[in-house]
């Protein structure tokens, strides 16, 4: 018999057709002549109804060993399903329990249980519908990032992920030490000596492959990383964690244009992608999650992002008849109220921001003519807020050198980033985004620790 997968069976079996499931047991309904099992292999949301009828060998025993999280293998026939909502279920031949769950022990009986609760057992969450979903679709999205770069000539680029440099010079980053720390070695001045560390000189996780992306963009032109990242920022929130993983398109001979181009056909891309994959999925996040989400992608794949500068938002925000909690003034940066209200409420659909001050915006984004502005663009979305962050890079050497010193860093420590500029430098742009964000807005889950398996936040690191 053959091996296949329950979505493959619940899509494609044919009545009659001989086949062997394996999964976990989700729930048993007894009843006098026969025995409903429904199993799960985590290839659907939908379980394969099992019908075991009391003349199957050991019927007594299978059934007593046969409680919810069991691990089982059947064997059976198809047959078509006269049960509402299904086309088709199993009717076992044999069946085979691997391991038990005890009914008295096992956490995931069949009730509803709470996001934070599912949290305390992050073995085992998998195993439930929402997170199960939630999953399927984080792989969707990664599978569509991929393969939107792929077709269109970029190099997925490796950057590292134990680095010596602080990309945004933001602080926040974990240090990496094989020093002793209750023997730590000082210097004649009581420092400590990091000379004697692994690398011979600080080391830390990084917050941003961008640099080194830079890098490989002055090679083969268009690159992108998407790996994980790393911040140590003691914010507690529904939208950070200390390790997410971050999506860095690179491109050389561009433009903040083409930057923006490509962040919208990116998005659209994939929440198409996505939809088209996950239906069932994503159907179950708008009924039972979010009863936005569906309009949500409907609204980024149909509508044409609107671009505003900066300048001509901040207009906007002063213009409009809303109370804002935070100050709205030249000079200052967007808060989330302000990128919503321009998304949901003044454009209704997604909107990509521009040339924003100086003052607020890191030292590689290209310094515009006015002196005032920098070419970064973000991409602020209804219902989410920012979703992507991105600019055209500094490619004028002097012009870098000075940026970096008025950002208080050191300029041998960009040594090599600086060299960029001085052999066949080129105007270049690109993006970051945080892809369990991307995961949120496609799910409508409200906290960025349930899109991620294994969520890392400020004193939680169990599983
Ligand atoms: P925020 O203001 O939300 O903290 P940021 O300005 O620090 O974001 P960037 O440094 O621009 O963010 O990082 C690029 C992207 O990575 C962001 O647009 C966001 O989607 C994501 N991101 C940033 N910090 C985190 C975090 N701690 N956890 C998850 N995603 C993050
Ligand atoms: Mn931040």
């Amino acid at each position: 018999m053959k091996k296949r997968l329950i979505a493959e069976v619940l899509r494609g079996g044919q009545k009659d057709e001989l086949v062997t499931i394996r999964g976990w047991a989700r729930t048993k309904r007894e009843l006098k002549e026969f025995a409903f099992l429904e199993a799960n292999d985590g290839s659907s949301m939908a379980n394969l109804q099992v019908v075991l009828h009391t003349d199957l060998p050991d019927y007594a025993s299978v059934l007593k060993q046969l409680n919810t999280g069991a691990s089982v293998e059947v064997s059976g026939v198809l047959v078509d399903s006269p049960a509402k909502g299904q086309r088709i279920e199993l009717k076992a031949s044999a069946v085979k329990v691997y391991g038990e769950a005890d009914p008295e022990s096992y956490p995931l009986q069949k009730k509803r249980h709470s996001f934070e609760f599912l949290r305390t057992i992050g073995h085992l969450r998998s195993r439930t519908n929402t997170l199960g979903a939630v999953f399927r679709v984080r792989n969707a999205c990664a599978q569509a990032i991929h393969k939107f770069f792929y077709e269109r000539g970029f190099i997925w680029v490796h950057t590292p992920i134990i680095t010596a440099s602080d990309c945004e010079g933001a602080g926040e980053m974990f240090a990496v030490t094989s020093l002793d720390l209750k023997n730590l070695p000082r210097t004649e001045s009581q420092e400590i000596d990091y000379s004697q560390d692994f690398f011979g000189k600080k080391a830390f996780l990084t917050v941003s492959g961008q640099l080194e992306a830079e890098v490989m963009a002055m090679a083969f032109s268009n690159v992108y990383t998407f790996g994980p990242t790393f911040r140590a920022e003691n914010s507690n929130t529904s939208r950070h964690l200390a390790e997410f993983w971050m999506v860095e398109p690179e491109m050389a001979f561009c433009d903040l244009k083409g930057d923006m181009d490509l962040a919208e056909a990116f998005l659209k891309y994939v929440f198409g992608f996505v939809l088209e994959t996950c239906p069932e999925d994503i159907e179950f996040f708008n009924k039972r999650i979010d009863n936005t989400v569906l309009a949500t992608a409907d609204n980024i794949i149909n509508n044409q992002f609107e671009r505003v500068t900066y300048t001509e938002a901040i207009a906007l925000l002063e213009k409009a008849k809303k109370k804002f909690e935070y100050p709205v003034e030249w000079g200052l940066d967007l808060q989330s109220e302000h990128e919503r209200y321009l998304a949901e409420e003044l454009f209704k659909k997604p909107a990509i921001v521009t040339d924003y001050p100086v003052g607020i915006k890191a030292f590689y984004m290209r310094l515009n003519d006015d002196a005032k502005t920098v070419a970064a663009m973000d991409v602020v979305a209804p219902k989410i807020g920012e979703i992507i962050g991105g600019s055209q890079r500094e490619e004028r050497l002097d012009i870098l050198e000075r940026r970096i010193q008025e950002a208080g860093l050191n300029l041998e420590d960009y040594w090599w980033y600086l060299d960029l500029r001085r052999y066949g430098t080129v105007e270049h742009a690109g993006f970051g985004l945080g892809f369990e964000r991307l995961v949120q807005f496609m799910t409508g889950m409200a906290n960025i620790r349930d899109v991620i398996p294994f969520p890392r936040t400020p004193l939680s690191i169990d599983f």
